[in-house]
């Protein structure tokens, strides 16, 4: 099958999160299961990889048409279709600009406007998050007429519900939809254009990244306004585990690491974790816990209940090296707590190979997420042998089991309720059980035994193409 994935990140030429890291990933994963995927993209001014130049497309949007470059290059074996259009993307950021709105309508389009100058016609297209969404709008509203548009079918992946692409009626004008869409039946949303609400409504099949979370999104508690319409959707709606990459993130083969491992040799981890504490002027003690930390510092991944409970996670007499970036708000506090000089360590900053080496040099990795559509950070913990610590929200529930109920196929340690007291109370369990050292080896085993690789889910994607393409 022909498949093109649109996103707005694909790792490594341009990663903000995990929607960075599954489009580095899953189109990989697919292209082994022998379908033609190619990945298209925005060309940003970070983008300094040697391109080929493929001609250009007009983009008619805005009540103007512009003339967009397409270049492309490969990943490995994928090929990228780069939207080549300087005014919107030659910047150097992903998001975060006054003129998003704009910038991401016209990458949609540019999406299904490439396709005649890249000569190449998929069977699917597959959007990734709100960025590319509007192009499941453009391809069953005003693209419908057009033969080769009708026969693709189309696949929306929702990595994270809470960022919809709400924006002024100025840009629904802008993008050029045909007006009846705006409606609460179309894009429209309390009065905003709503991009990701645009493919929920226009995509043939919706998923998300983890089944737990498909449910989740359907509830009030976690539908961010929008679970109405997805439970009105449940029958083309599912979930998704994501895989990781087991080409980068695997201590037998990882470069970034001081020491490499596998399961069969777990105690040569122990070179990681003294490597780390020297790095961050710790006490090099092998017995001293050590829990890692990496992570957006925003309000979904639980920083409204760790820094309350950090004082009293100190007090256990552990380590602590966290590495994110993100709200001021929390990362204040933060930066107050590494000062103390107490253990507690913060790199308040984006870095790649750092974040391997605390994978690799911790004992523990915390993720108390308030939600989480999938979450990578405790799946590459697992198959580091770092004993996640979670709550149980999406897919941190799907992908750790705690080792105090089920001994056998337990892999970490799990809360439920999303208060600082219950966080710290599971910090303590996973300590104490780390200290009494019994089981501490064949947990770690058992953690590296998950697997956590792209290949069953490739196969579930596979499946859902199918069903989208036949409607
Ligand atoms: P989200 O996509 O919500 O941020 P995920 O857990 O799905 O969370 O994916 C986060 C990815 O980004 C992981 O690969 C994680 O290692 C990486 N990451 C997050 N913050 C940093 C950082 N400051 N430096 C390096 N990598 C980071």
């Amino acid at each position: 099958m022909k498949i093109l994935f649109a996103a707005a990140e694909a790792y490594p030429l341009a990663k903000v999160g995990g929607l960075g890291d599954v489009a580095g990933s899953l189109p990989k994963a697919l292209r082994e299961l022998g379908h033609d995927v190619r990945i298209a993209m925005p060309r940003y001014g970070t983008i300094r990889e040697a391109t080929k130049e493929l001609g250009s497309f007009p983009v008619s949007i805005g009540g103007a048409d512009h003339d967009s470059k397409l270049r492309t290059l490969r990943l490995g074996e994928v090929p990228v279709y780069l939207v080549d259009f300087a005014p919107l993307f030659d910047r150097t950021k992903v998001y975060e600009y006054p003129d998003d709105g704009q910038r991401f309508a016209f990458f949609g389009k540019a999406v299904l406007d490439l396709l005649p100058a890249a000569d190449w016609w998929p069977d699917v297209v597959h959007l990734n998050d709100w960025h590319s969404a509007l192009a499941a709008a453009y391809l069953k509203t005003s693209y419908a007429a057009q033969e080769r548009y009708r026969r693709i079918g189309c696949v929306l992946t929702i990595h994270n519900l809470q960022h919809q692409g709400l924006f002024g009626r100025d840009v629904f004008d802008w993008a050029g939809l045909p007006a009846e869409t705006w409606d609460p039946e179309g894009v429209e949303f309390y009065g905003k254009m709503n991009f990701l609400k645009a493919g929920i409504v226009y995509a043939d099949r919706v998923n998300t990244v983890s089944p737990t979370y498909a449910k989740e999104i359907q509830t009030e508690a976690f539908g961010f306004g929008l679970d109405g319409l997805l439970r009105s959707r449940a029958a083309k709606l599912s979930g998704i585990l994501n895989g990781i990459d087991y080409d980068v993130w695997n201590p037998a083969r990882d470069s970034n690491i001081p020491q490499k491992y596998s399961k069969s040799s777990l105690e040569k981890k122990g070179k990681n974790k003294a490597a780390l504490q020297k790095e961050a002027d710790l006490p090099a003690l092998s017995k001293v816990p050590l829990i890692g930390i990496v992570s957006r510092v925003t309000e979904q991944k639980g920083f409204d209940i760790l820094i309350p409970a950090i004082p009293e996670i100190m007090n256990l007499g552990v380590q602590v090296v966290l590495l994110g970036t993100g709200e001021a708000v929390y990362q204040e506090p933060l930066e107050a707590f590494a000062a103390a000089g107490k253990g507690f360590v913060a790199y308040l900053k984006y870095d790649e190979p750092l974040a391997h080496r605390i994978y690799a040099g911790s004992d523990f990795f915390l993720m108390p997420s308030k939600f989480e559509p999938c979450g990578l950070g405790q799946e590459i913990s697992l198959r580091y042998g770092t004993i996640p610590i979670v709550r149980e929200t999406g897919g941190l529930a799907d992908t750790v089991v705690d080792v105090t109920t089920d001994s056998k196929e337990g892999n970490g340690f799990v809360f439920q309720e999303y208060k600082a007291g219950a966080l710290v109370d599971v910090v303590r369990r996973a300590v104490e059980f780390f200290r009494t050292r019994r089981g501490w080896r064949s947990l770690q085993q058992q953690a590296m035994t998950r697997d956590l690789s792209w290949r069953a889910s490739a196969k579930a994607y596979a499946d859902l193409y199918k069903e989208a393409r036949s409607g």
